[in-house]
């Protein structure tokens, strides 16, 4: 609502934000939304969201669309924060949760970057969007196009979990499957949108699918009663999730909500997809391309993220780290974390129990720490990994 305009990540330049934007015009980077944070914290108070709608949309002062009438939705956000005891007692630890994004509509987090972008093409009156994905994506946008009565054109890899690919047609969306990685999608996008009238929502190429995802911030200190977790791991692709959470600290703390403690935050790779934990650890400011990427966990098969250098930002900042788990330790961990605490995780979000101990083997978390996991889908999408 008190949105001011469009900053690059990189070199600063501005951007007007009444009109839509991809990249930074000078530098091809990312692009954030900047707010008036002191109107916005005029009526978005901690006393006010007690009575608000228990969907991310509780937050609007600090999401970018103008007018409630383009708010394009379907229920997305404020999921359940479970406590996991019997899970955390397995390791020693009394404070460890699951935050359960299965529960969005299209049943991954996708849902919440999606809404925002949509209403945005909304605002703006945009007819046709287009975005490459590794799957989860294409559902969230095919869903969010259809409501808002657009076009979805979507490029995902041929070999995406067959849930995807189906729900993305069921919703008469417009589905090209490719024989590459997102990548590869991505390029297909790049070439064709000028031509077809698309735009692009790519993510991180598109500002407010950042925006959408960054009330899983929001939504964590109020849940957690305006405290921060200790740790936060969080299976990363595109790295949408880890920078919006970022952003919403910054911008809570500017609105004077929290202090200047953050949480360490963890990025979870596949070791078959890992740019971001092998740039973590080589200590560079970009990451290079994982060439040959391979991971059944299709939402952590991003080779190359724009916004690599955003992601290593923080988790530098932060304290925390990056870790790659293997696929065998992901599809293992989903029944360890299932019959614990009766959640079927997708196989994303078991990447982050089995990091969690991989942390616990290094001494990296202490028995009391405050830990929130991130289940990113459910493990319905992925039947194929278990069998079915
Ligand atoms: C997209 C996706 C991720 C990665 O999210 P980013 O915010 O792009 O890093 C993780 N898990 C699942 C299930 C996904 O669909
Ligand atoms: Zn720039």
């Amino acid at each position: 609502m008190h949105l001011t305009h469009l900053d690059c990540t990189a070199c600063a330049k501005e951007h007007d934000a009444t009109v839509p934007q991809n990249v930074c015009t000078a530098c091809g980077k990312p692009l954030f939304a900047h707010y008036d944070l002191v109107a916005a914290a005029k009526t978005l108070t901690k006393e006010s969201l007690r009575t608000r709608e228990k969907s991310l949309w509780r937050y609007r002062e600090v999401l970018p669309v103008k007018n409630a009438a383009d708010v394009v939705t379907l229920g997305e956000g404020w999921t359940p924060l479970h406590p996991a005891p019997r899970l955390g007692a397995k390791h020693g630890l009394s404070r460890l949760f699951i935050k359960d994004e299965a529960q969005n509509p299209t049943a991954s987090f996708k849902a919440r970057g999606m809404t925002a972008a949509v209403s945005m093409a909304k605002q703006y009156g945009l007819k046709k969007l287009a975005a490459p994905s590794a799957g989860n994506a294409a559902g969230a946008l095919a869903a969010y196009a259809a409501r808002a009565g657009m076009e979805a054109h979507l490029f995902m890899p041929r070999d995406t979990p067959k849930a995807n690919i189906i729900e993305c047609e069921q919703m008469g969306a417009f589905v090209t499957l490719i024989n590459g990685l997102i990548t590869d999608c991505g390029a297909e996008v790049a070439k064709r949108k000028v031509a077809e009238g698309w735009f692009d929502v790519s993510t991180l190429k598109e500002p407010y699918r950042a925006e959408g995802k960054k009330t899983l911030g929001y939504e964590l200190a109020e849940q957690l009663n305006w405290t921060l977790p200790d740790v936060i791991l969080y299976p990363t692709g595109g790295g949408t999730g880890l920078v919006g959470m970022w952003k919403a600290f910054d911008e809570m703390e500017r609105m004077g909500w929290i202090g200047s403690k953050r949480p360490r935050m963890f990025s979870v790779q596949a070791e078959g997809c890992q740019p971001i934990v092998r740039a973590f650890h080589a200590g560079e400011k970009f990451a290079t391309e994982h060439l040959g990427a391979q991971t059944r966990a299709s939402g952590l098969r991003v080779p190359k993220a724009i916004g690599d250098f955003i992601m290593l930002d923080a988790l530098r900042k932060s304290g925390g780290g990056a870790l790659a788990v293997s696929d065998d330790q992901m599809i293992s961990g989903t029944k360890e974390v299932g019959s614990a605490e009766g959640i079927f995780v997708a196989p994303e979000g078991a990447g982050c129990y089995a990091a969690l101990k991989m942390l616990l083997a290094a001494n990296q978390v202490q028995p009391d720490d405050t830990i929130v996991l991130f289940n990113t889908s459910t493990g319905l999408k992925y039947l194929e990994c278990y069998g079915g």
